[in-house]
């Protein structure tokens, strides 16, 4: 029951290999767990004229009936939690807990959306007594989606979750470096009988995949989850064709801490967000900026509690953090964490490697950096906080909006009047105050500067996923 799943395509609601594949390793000590079929042109052919012939069913298909479907399959993705978390903790390394917490998240992102879907009502525009005008909201069409490795089930879900809501077929391309999480969704859907081609899961060279598949005419909105820069990219090839395009990038998540809370309290709950999925998450608290007064008491509890952090192999029921998911990010930590000792940063806890196999790389914290450490204005995407003190709420804010990215930003305060500030000032997508969750299925994810535009999730979760058609019907000709 709980062996690493057989990789395969699904494509026309069929599952197909290749000869071409690609190693997916173990990130806790490197071991190859499977070969990953490579998609070849023709596999993508195939998966064009699928999603072509799924779009035309599913689009037609009772809002009603789809939802159906969509439940069905988020409760066999229940109950399968120990198989797909098993997985996810193979191929990603993430503490199995934190594993079944990430299925049981993408199973509400499903079950969120499918409501959602059964009530994606247009309008009734009043008018003059011969004349009508209807507002419809109607499935965009095919869409191409492409999903991160961090979290390997999760993130594929918001996708899959939005584009089968809202009545459209898809091809997702998931993350090479962590197949499992996204074939588990593809086989609960197989399972609940989801017509063929409405669902197709392809992996390759993902440079490959996004140049071909999105200028295709079929291809009506590009969804892509990961990195600002490639954000960007995929951007351009669809505004060749104008097409829109649902981005959720990179960020570098402030947290502001007033002088008003509890700092002890505050820093044992930033610790513990921190090591949540190693860091490895685009709303990760990153940057701190603690008032003056508070600052001391923040980083020594701060310091103490993040030594405490258990890092370990997944399975092990003692781990807290388990390693970085590829060898990219234990290099990227390693270049910000020397670059910021080298520019006079304290480096007051991890910073340093571990010999030995897997990925791993210690909970850091460094403190008192100058503006011009890489870490300031890099996203590092892993267990590295960043604590610096500030005089005021208005310097915390200006630093904390200074850079392009505005996904998620965090506060401590018991003050109105801060809370009031800052929810007009923060530029950010979303802000969280006295708590570091940044998204739930019920409220809309997304970003503002280049961390990305369009919303997942929440009432606006399917808006993207759908055209408005505005009908004007005259009684009389
Ligand atoms: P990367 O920039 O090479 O890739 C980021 C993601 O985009 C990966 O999933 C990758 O498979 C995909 N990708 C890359 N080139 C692509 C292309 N031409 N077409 C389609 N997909 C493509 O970097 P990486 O080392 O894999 O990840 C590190 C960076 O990515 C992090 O610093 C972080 O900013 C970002 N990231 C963000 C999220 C998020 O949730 N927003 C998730 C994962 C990674």
């Amino acid at each position: 029951m709980t062996t690493y799943p057989d990789l395969q395509l699904y494509i026309a609601g069929t599952w197909r290999t290749s000869k071409d594949t690609l190693p997916v390793l173990n990130p806790a000590d490197e071991s190859v767990i499977g070969a990953l079929p490579v998609a070849s042109q023709g596999d993508l052919d195939d998966a064009l004229e699928a999603a072509v012939r799924g779009h035309r069913i599913w689009s037609a298909t009772a809002p009603a009936k789809r939802a159906e479907i969509i439940l069905k399959a988020a409760a066999l993705m229940r109950q399968r939690t120990e198989e797909i978390a098993h997985s996810i903790t193979m191929e990603h390394g993430k503490p199995i807990a934190q594993a079944r917490l990430e299925v049981q998240r993408g199973c509400e992102f499903f079950e969120w959306d499918a409501a959602e879907g059964v009530r994606a009502y247009g309008r009734v525009i009043p008018s003059g007594p011969d004349i009508r005008y209807i507002v419809m909201h109607q499935p965009i069409g095919a869409v191409a989606a492409f999903a991160p490795w961090n979290f390997p089930m999760s993130q594929p879900a918001r996708k899959i979750a939005g584009a089968l809501a809202a009545g459209c077929a898809i091809i997702l391309k998931a993350s090479e470096e962590t197949p499992a999480g996204a074939i588990h969704i593809a086989r609960a859907f197989h399972d609940a009988g989801l017509p063929a081609g409405v669902l197709n899961l392809v992996f390759g060279v993902p440079a490959d995949i996004s140049s071909y598949l999105i200028p295709q005419a079929p291809i009506r909105l590009v969804a892509f989850t990961g990195s600002t820069a490639v954000g960007k990219h995929l951007s351009e090839i669809a505004a060749r064709s104008i097409k829109p395009v649902l981005m959720e990038l990179g960020g570098h998540a402030p947290v502001i801490v007033c002088d008003d809370v509890d700092p002890v309290a505050a820093a044992e709950l930033s610790v513990m967000r921190k090591a949540r999925n190693a860091g490895q998450v685009c709303t990760s608290p990153t940057r701190f900026f603690v008032h003056k007064d508070r600052y001391k008491a923040f980083l020594d509890a701060f310091v103490e509690r993040a030594k405490t952090i258990r890092m370990g192999e997944g399975f092990a029921e003692s781990t807290q953090m388990g390693p970085v998911a590829n060898h990219r990010r234990v290099e990227a930590l390693d270049t910000l964490v020397n670059d910021a000792r080298a520019k006079g940063a304290k480096v007051l806890a991890g910073g340093m490697r571990p010999t030995g196999r897997g990925y791993f790389y210690p909970l850091t914290v460094a403190a008192e950096l100058p503006d011009d450490a890489r870490a300031m204005s890099e996203e590092p995407f892993g267990p590295l906080a960043l604590i610096n003190p500030v005089d005021s709420l208005d310097a915390a804010i200006e630093r904390a909006n200074s850079l392009p990215f505005g996904l998620a930003a965090y506060a401590f305060t018991h003050s109105a009047r801060n809370a009031h500030i800052l929810g007009e000032r923060i530029e950010a997508g979303n802000l969280s105050i006295n708590t570091l969750e940044a998204s739930v299925a019920e409220t809309p994810f997304g970003g503002v500067k280049e961390s990305g535009y369009g919303r997942e999730g929440g009432l606006e979760g399917l808006h993207h996923y759908m055209a408005v058609k505005n009908i004007s019907h005259r009684m009389v000709l």
